[in-house]
């Protein structure tokens, strides 16, 4: 029996890997599930799934938590703290299913613990990249990547050496908006942003899609987790999302990864890995497909990529700077506040801003990428009645 914990259980990511548990259920013990507001669906799952533990995000909810799972034998916590024990439970592997940066913390504690992180959470590598894959290092445990492109490119590089890696291709959809002109982009909504034309995911993660800053932090993702040259790393429009990523080596040859846009293929990939097994996903046929379409991406349209690989170019605490800003700019545009090219903006000042801060720290420390969150965002706070109209 493998003990698994899942993280941000409830989300997108969360629900999909419950998926593939919930079919094997005899393989494994599932210690600890972690939600944030959706209690009800929380309940659900531990009442499912039967963890040792299940942890909600915020105190005021624990009452309804205990509520409903009353009669069983899962325990129940709350709050951060609650988040962070339950990471220190021991555990063969843990999904990292948090949004956000919120997710550091939890993967880190599991890293020292020598647990295999399946890693979903990308701004973990975005905010403290070197000190996630030095803690990992250190305690011989393995990050498995978990977002579809660089789980495409962790599988084009079985067998392969590093060191021939020429350059690599992550795919992007290009989001809600990739056919519309930039002047109308000025006006689109969070709801409009919010709908993804081919992949189904969490609420935070579409809207980043539409403006390419999802693409932005893979960029970086990229370069954290594999280690290659930022000018080896390109982003290219795949419309149809089917290709996830490609590997080019120094012979001329590029290994592509080819499958539906389905997270379960990438979740089930960490999750059975080193073997490979069955998933339920769909099989491809390529005669029904037809073709496979690419476009560069506008980088005039989307300047969140131009910012990635400034953020890859100066290092240091510069993806905690752009990732926090990019978070708070994403609140602000849901609630209303700015509008959507604004978001971009906003995140190009706090990093113009906050440059001085962010030069000449190589080794981070999980404090030091705290306090430059924290700072990012009261500078993007700060910013946001000085945005052009
Ligand atoms: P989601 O919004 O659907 O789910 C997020 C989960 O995190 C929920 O369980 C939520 O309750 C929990 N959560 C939110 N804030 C929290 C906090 N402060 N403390 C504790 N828990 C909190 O998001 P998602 O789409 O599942 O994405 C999860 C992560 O996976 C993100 O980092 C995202 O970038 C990445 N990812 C998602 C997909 C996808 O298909 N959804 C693909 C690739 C990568
Ligand atoms: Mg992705």
């Amino acid at each position: 029996m493998r003990r698994i914990s899942v993280f941000g259980s409830t989300g997108s990511i969360g629900c999909s890997t419950l998926d593939l548990i919930a079919r094997r259920r005899d393989d494994f013990d599932v210690v600890a599930l972690t939600g944030g507001r959706n209690i009800a669906r929380l309940a659900e799952q531990a009442r499912d799934l039967c963890p040792e533990i299940a942890v909600c995000a915020y105190e005021d909810d624990l009452p309804a938590l205990r509520d409903a799972l009353a009669g069983t034998k899962v325990e129940t916590a709350a709050g951060r703290a609650a988040i962070l024990d339950a990471a220190r439970r021991p555990a063969d592997w843990i999904m990292s299913g948090i949004v956000g940066s919120a997710g550091l913390e939890p993967g880190l504690i599991a890293l020292e613990q020598g647990t295999t992180l399946a890693l979903a959470n990308k701004e973990s590598l975005v905010c403290a990249g070197p000190l996630l894959m030095a803690t990992a290092a250190e305690h011989r445990a393995t990050i498995l990547p978990v977002d579809s492109e660089h789980s495409a490119v962790f599988q084009a590089l079985i067998g392969e050496d590093i060191a021939a890696v020429e350059r690599i291709i992550i795919t992007a959809s290009g989001g809600a908006f990739r056919d519309w002109p930039k002047d109308k982009l000025a006006r689109a909504t969070p709801e409009q942003a919010a709908t993804h034309p081919n992949w189904d995911m969490g609420q935070r993660i579409t809207i980043d899609s539409a403006s390419m800053f999802n693409k932005a932090l893979e960029l970086i993702e990229t370069h954290e987790f594999f280690g290659i040259a930022p000018d080896r790393i390109e982003a290219l429009v795949h419309p149809e999302s089917m290709i996830h990523a490609m590997v080019g080596f120094s012979d001329g040859a590029l290994m592509a990864h080819i499958g539906p846009p389905d997270m379960r293929h990438a979740i089930g990939f960490a999750l059975n890995w080193p073997e490979r097994r069955t998933l339920p996903v769909d099989r491809l046929d390529f005669a029904k497909l037809g073709q496979f379409t690419f476009r560069a991406p506008d980088e005039d349209k989307y300047p969140a990529l131009r910012l990635a690989r400034e953020v890859m170019r100066d290092g240091g605490l510069s993806g905690a700077v752009f990732n926090a800003a990019k978070e708070r700019a994403l609140d602000h545009f849901i609630a209303g506040r700015i509008g959507f090219l604004q978001m971009s903006e906003l995140v190009e000042r706090v990093l113009d801003r906050m440059t001085e801060s962010r030069l000449g720290n190589d080794a981070l420390s999980l404090d030091m990428v705290h306090d430059i969150d924290t700072q990012a965002r009261r500078a993007a706070d700060d910013l946001v009645p000085h945005l052009s109209a």
